[in-house]
């Protein structure tokens, strides 16, 4: 995940270097909530720009999720875009120090002229994460009133009740919207 950038630094603006992802140093820099089941993949491009480096490429993360329906933990593997600019904070030919870029959203290239991507990953790792994770689209769900997961058959649980309340709540609803508007 960490890659010395130093010749590509160097090199015209236009260069394209392509890398493959490995998974030293990967661990340790994402969320403990999200548990990984094997090594993070991808092939990234480095492309030298006049400002520095832009990495780009899909990264393939396969992990747990815990489906909201029936709320079971489940393996899958999510794919998303990388789209990222780094800066040198160094000047490669000279050794002095660079000024900030104006973009905040980039990320520091070290003095070292490492490029760390674990950091870049983490973050759109956690904006790629479903909001409603589904272990399968079908999934039934646990029954809201015994919490018997409905995966595996059906319950002797009544859901009029339910359905009453609502109906009832939803003729509440309308009629004060009706009272409202006349
Ligand atoms: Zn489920
Ligand atoms: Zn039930």
């Amino acid at each position: 995940m960490i890659f010395n950038v130093a010749q590509l630094l160097k090199a015209p603006v236009g260069t394209v270097q392509a890398v493959e992802l490995d998974n030293e140093d990967a661990l340790d820099l994402l969320d403990e909530e999200i548990q990984l089941t094997g090594p993070i993949t991808g092939e990234m491009r480095l492309h030298r720009t006049n400002q520095g480096i832009f990495v780009s490429g899909t990264v393939h993360a396969p992990l747990w999720l815990q489906c909201s329906r029936c709320l079971k933990e489940f393996s899958t593997e999510l794919a998303f875009p990388l789209r990222e600019e780094f800066y040198p904070t160094i000047d490669v030919e000279t050794g002095l120090p660079l000024p900030a870029p104006e973009s905040e959203l980039a990320f520091p290239i070290t003095p070292h002229h490492e490029l760390d991507l674990r950091e870049a990953i983490r973050q759109n790792l956690v904006l790629a994460l479903p909001i409603r994770a589904l272990c399968h689209e079908e999934c039934a769900g646990l029954c809201p009133q015994c919490g018997k997961d409905l995966n595996t058959g059906s319950c002797a649980c009544q859901p009029d009740v339910e359905d009453e309340r609502f109906s009832v709540l939803r003729g509440l609803l309308n009629g004060s919207e009706a009272a409202e508007t006349s």
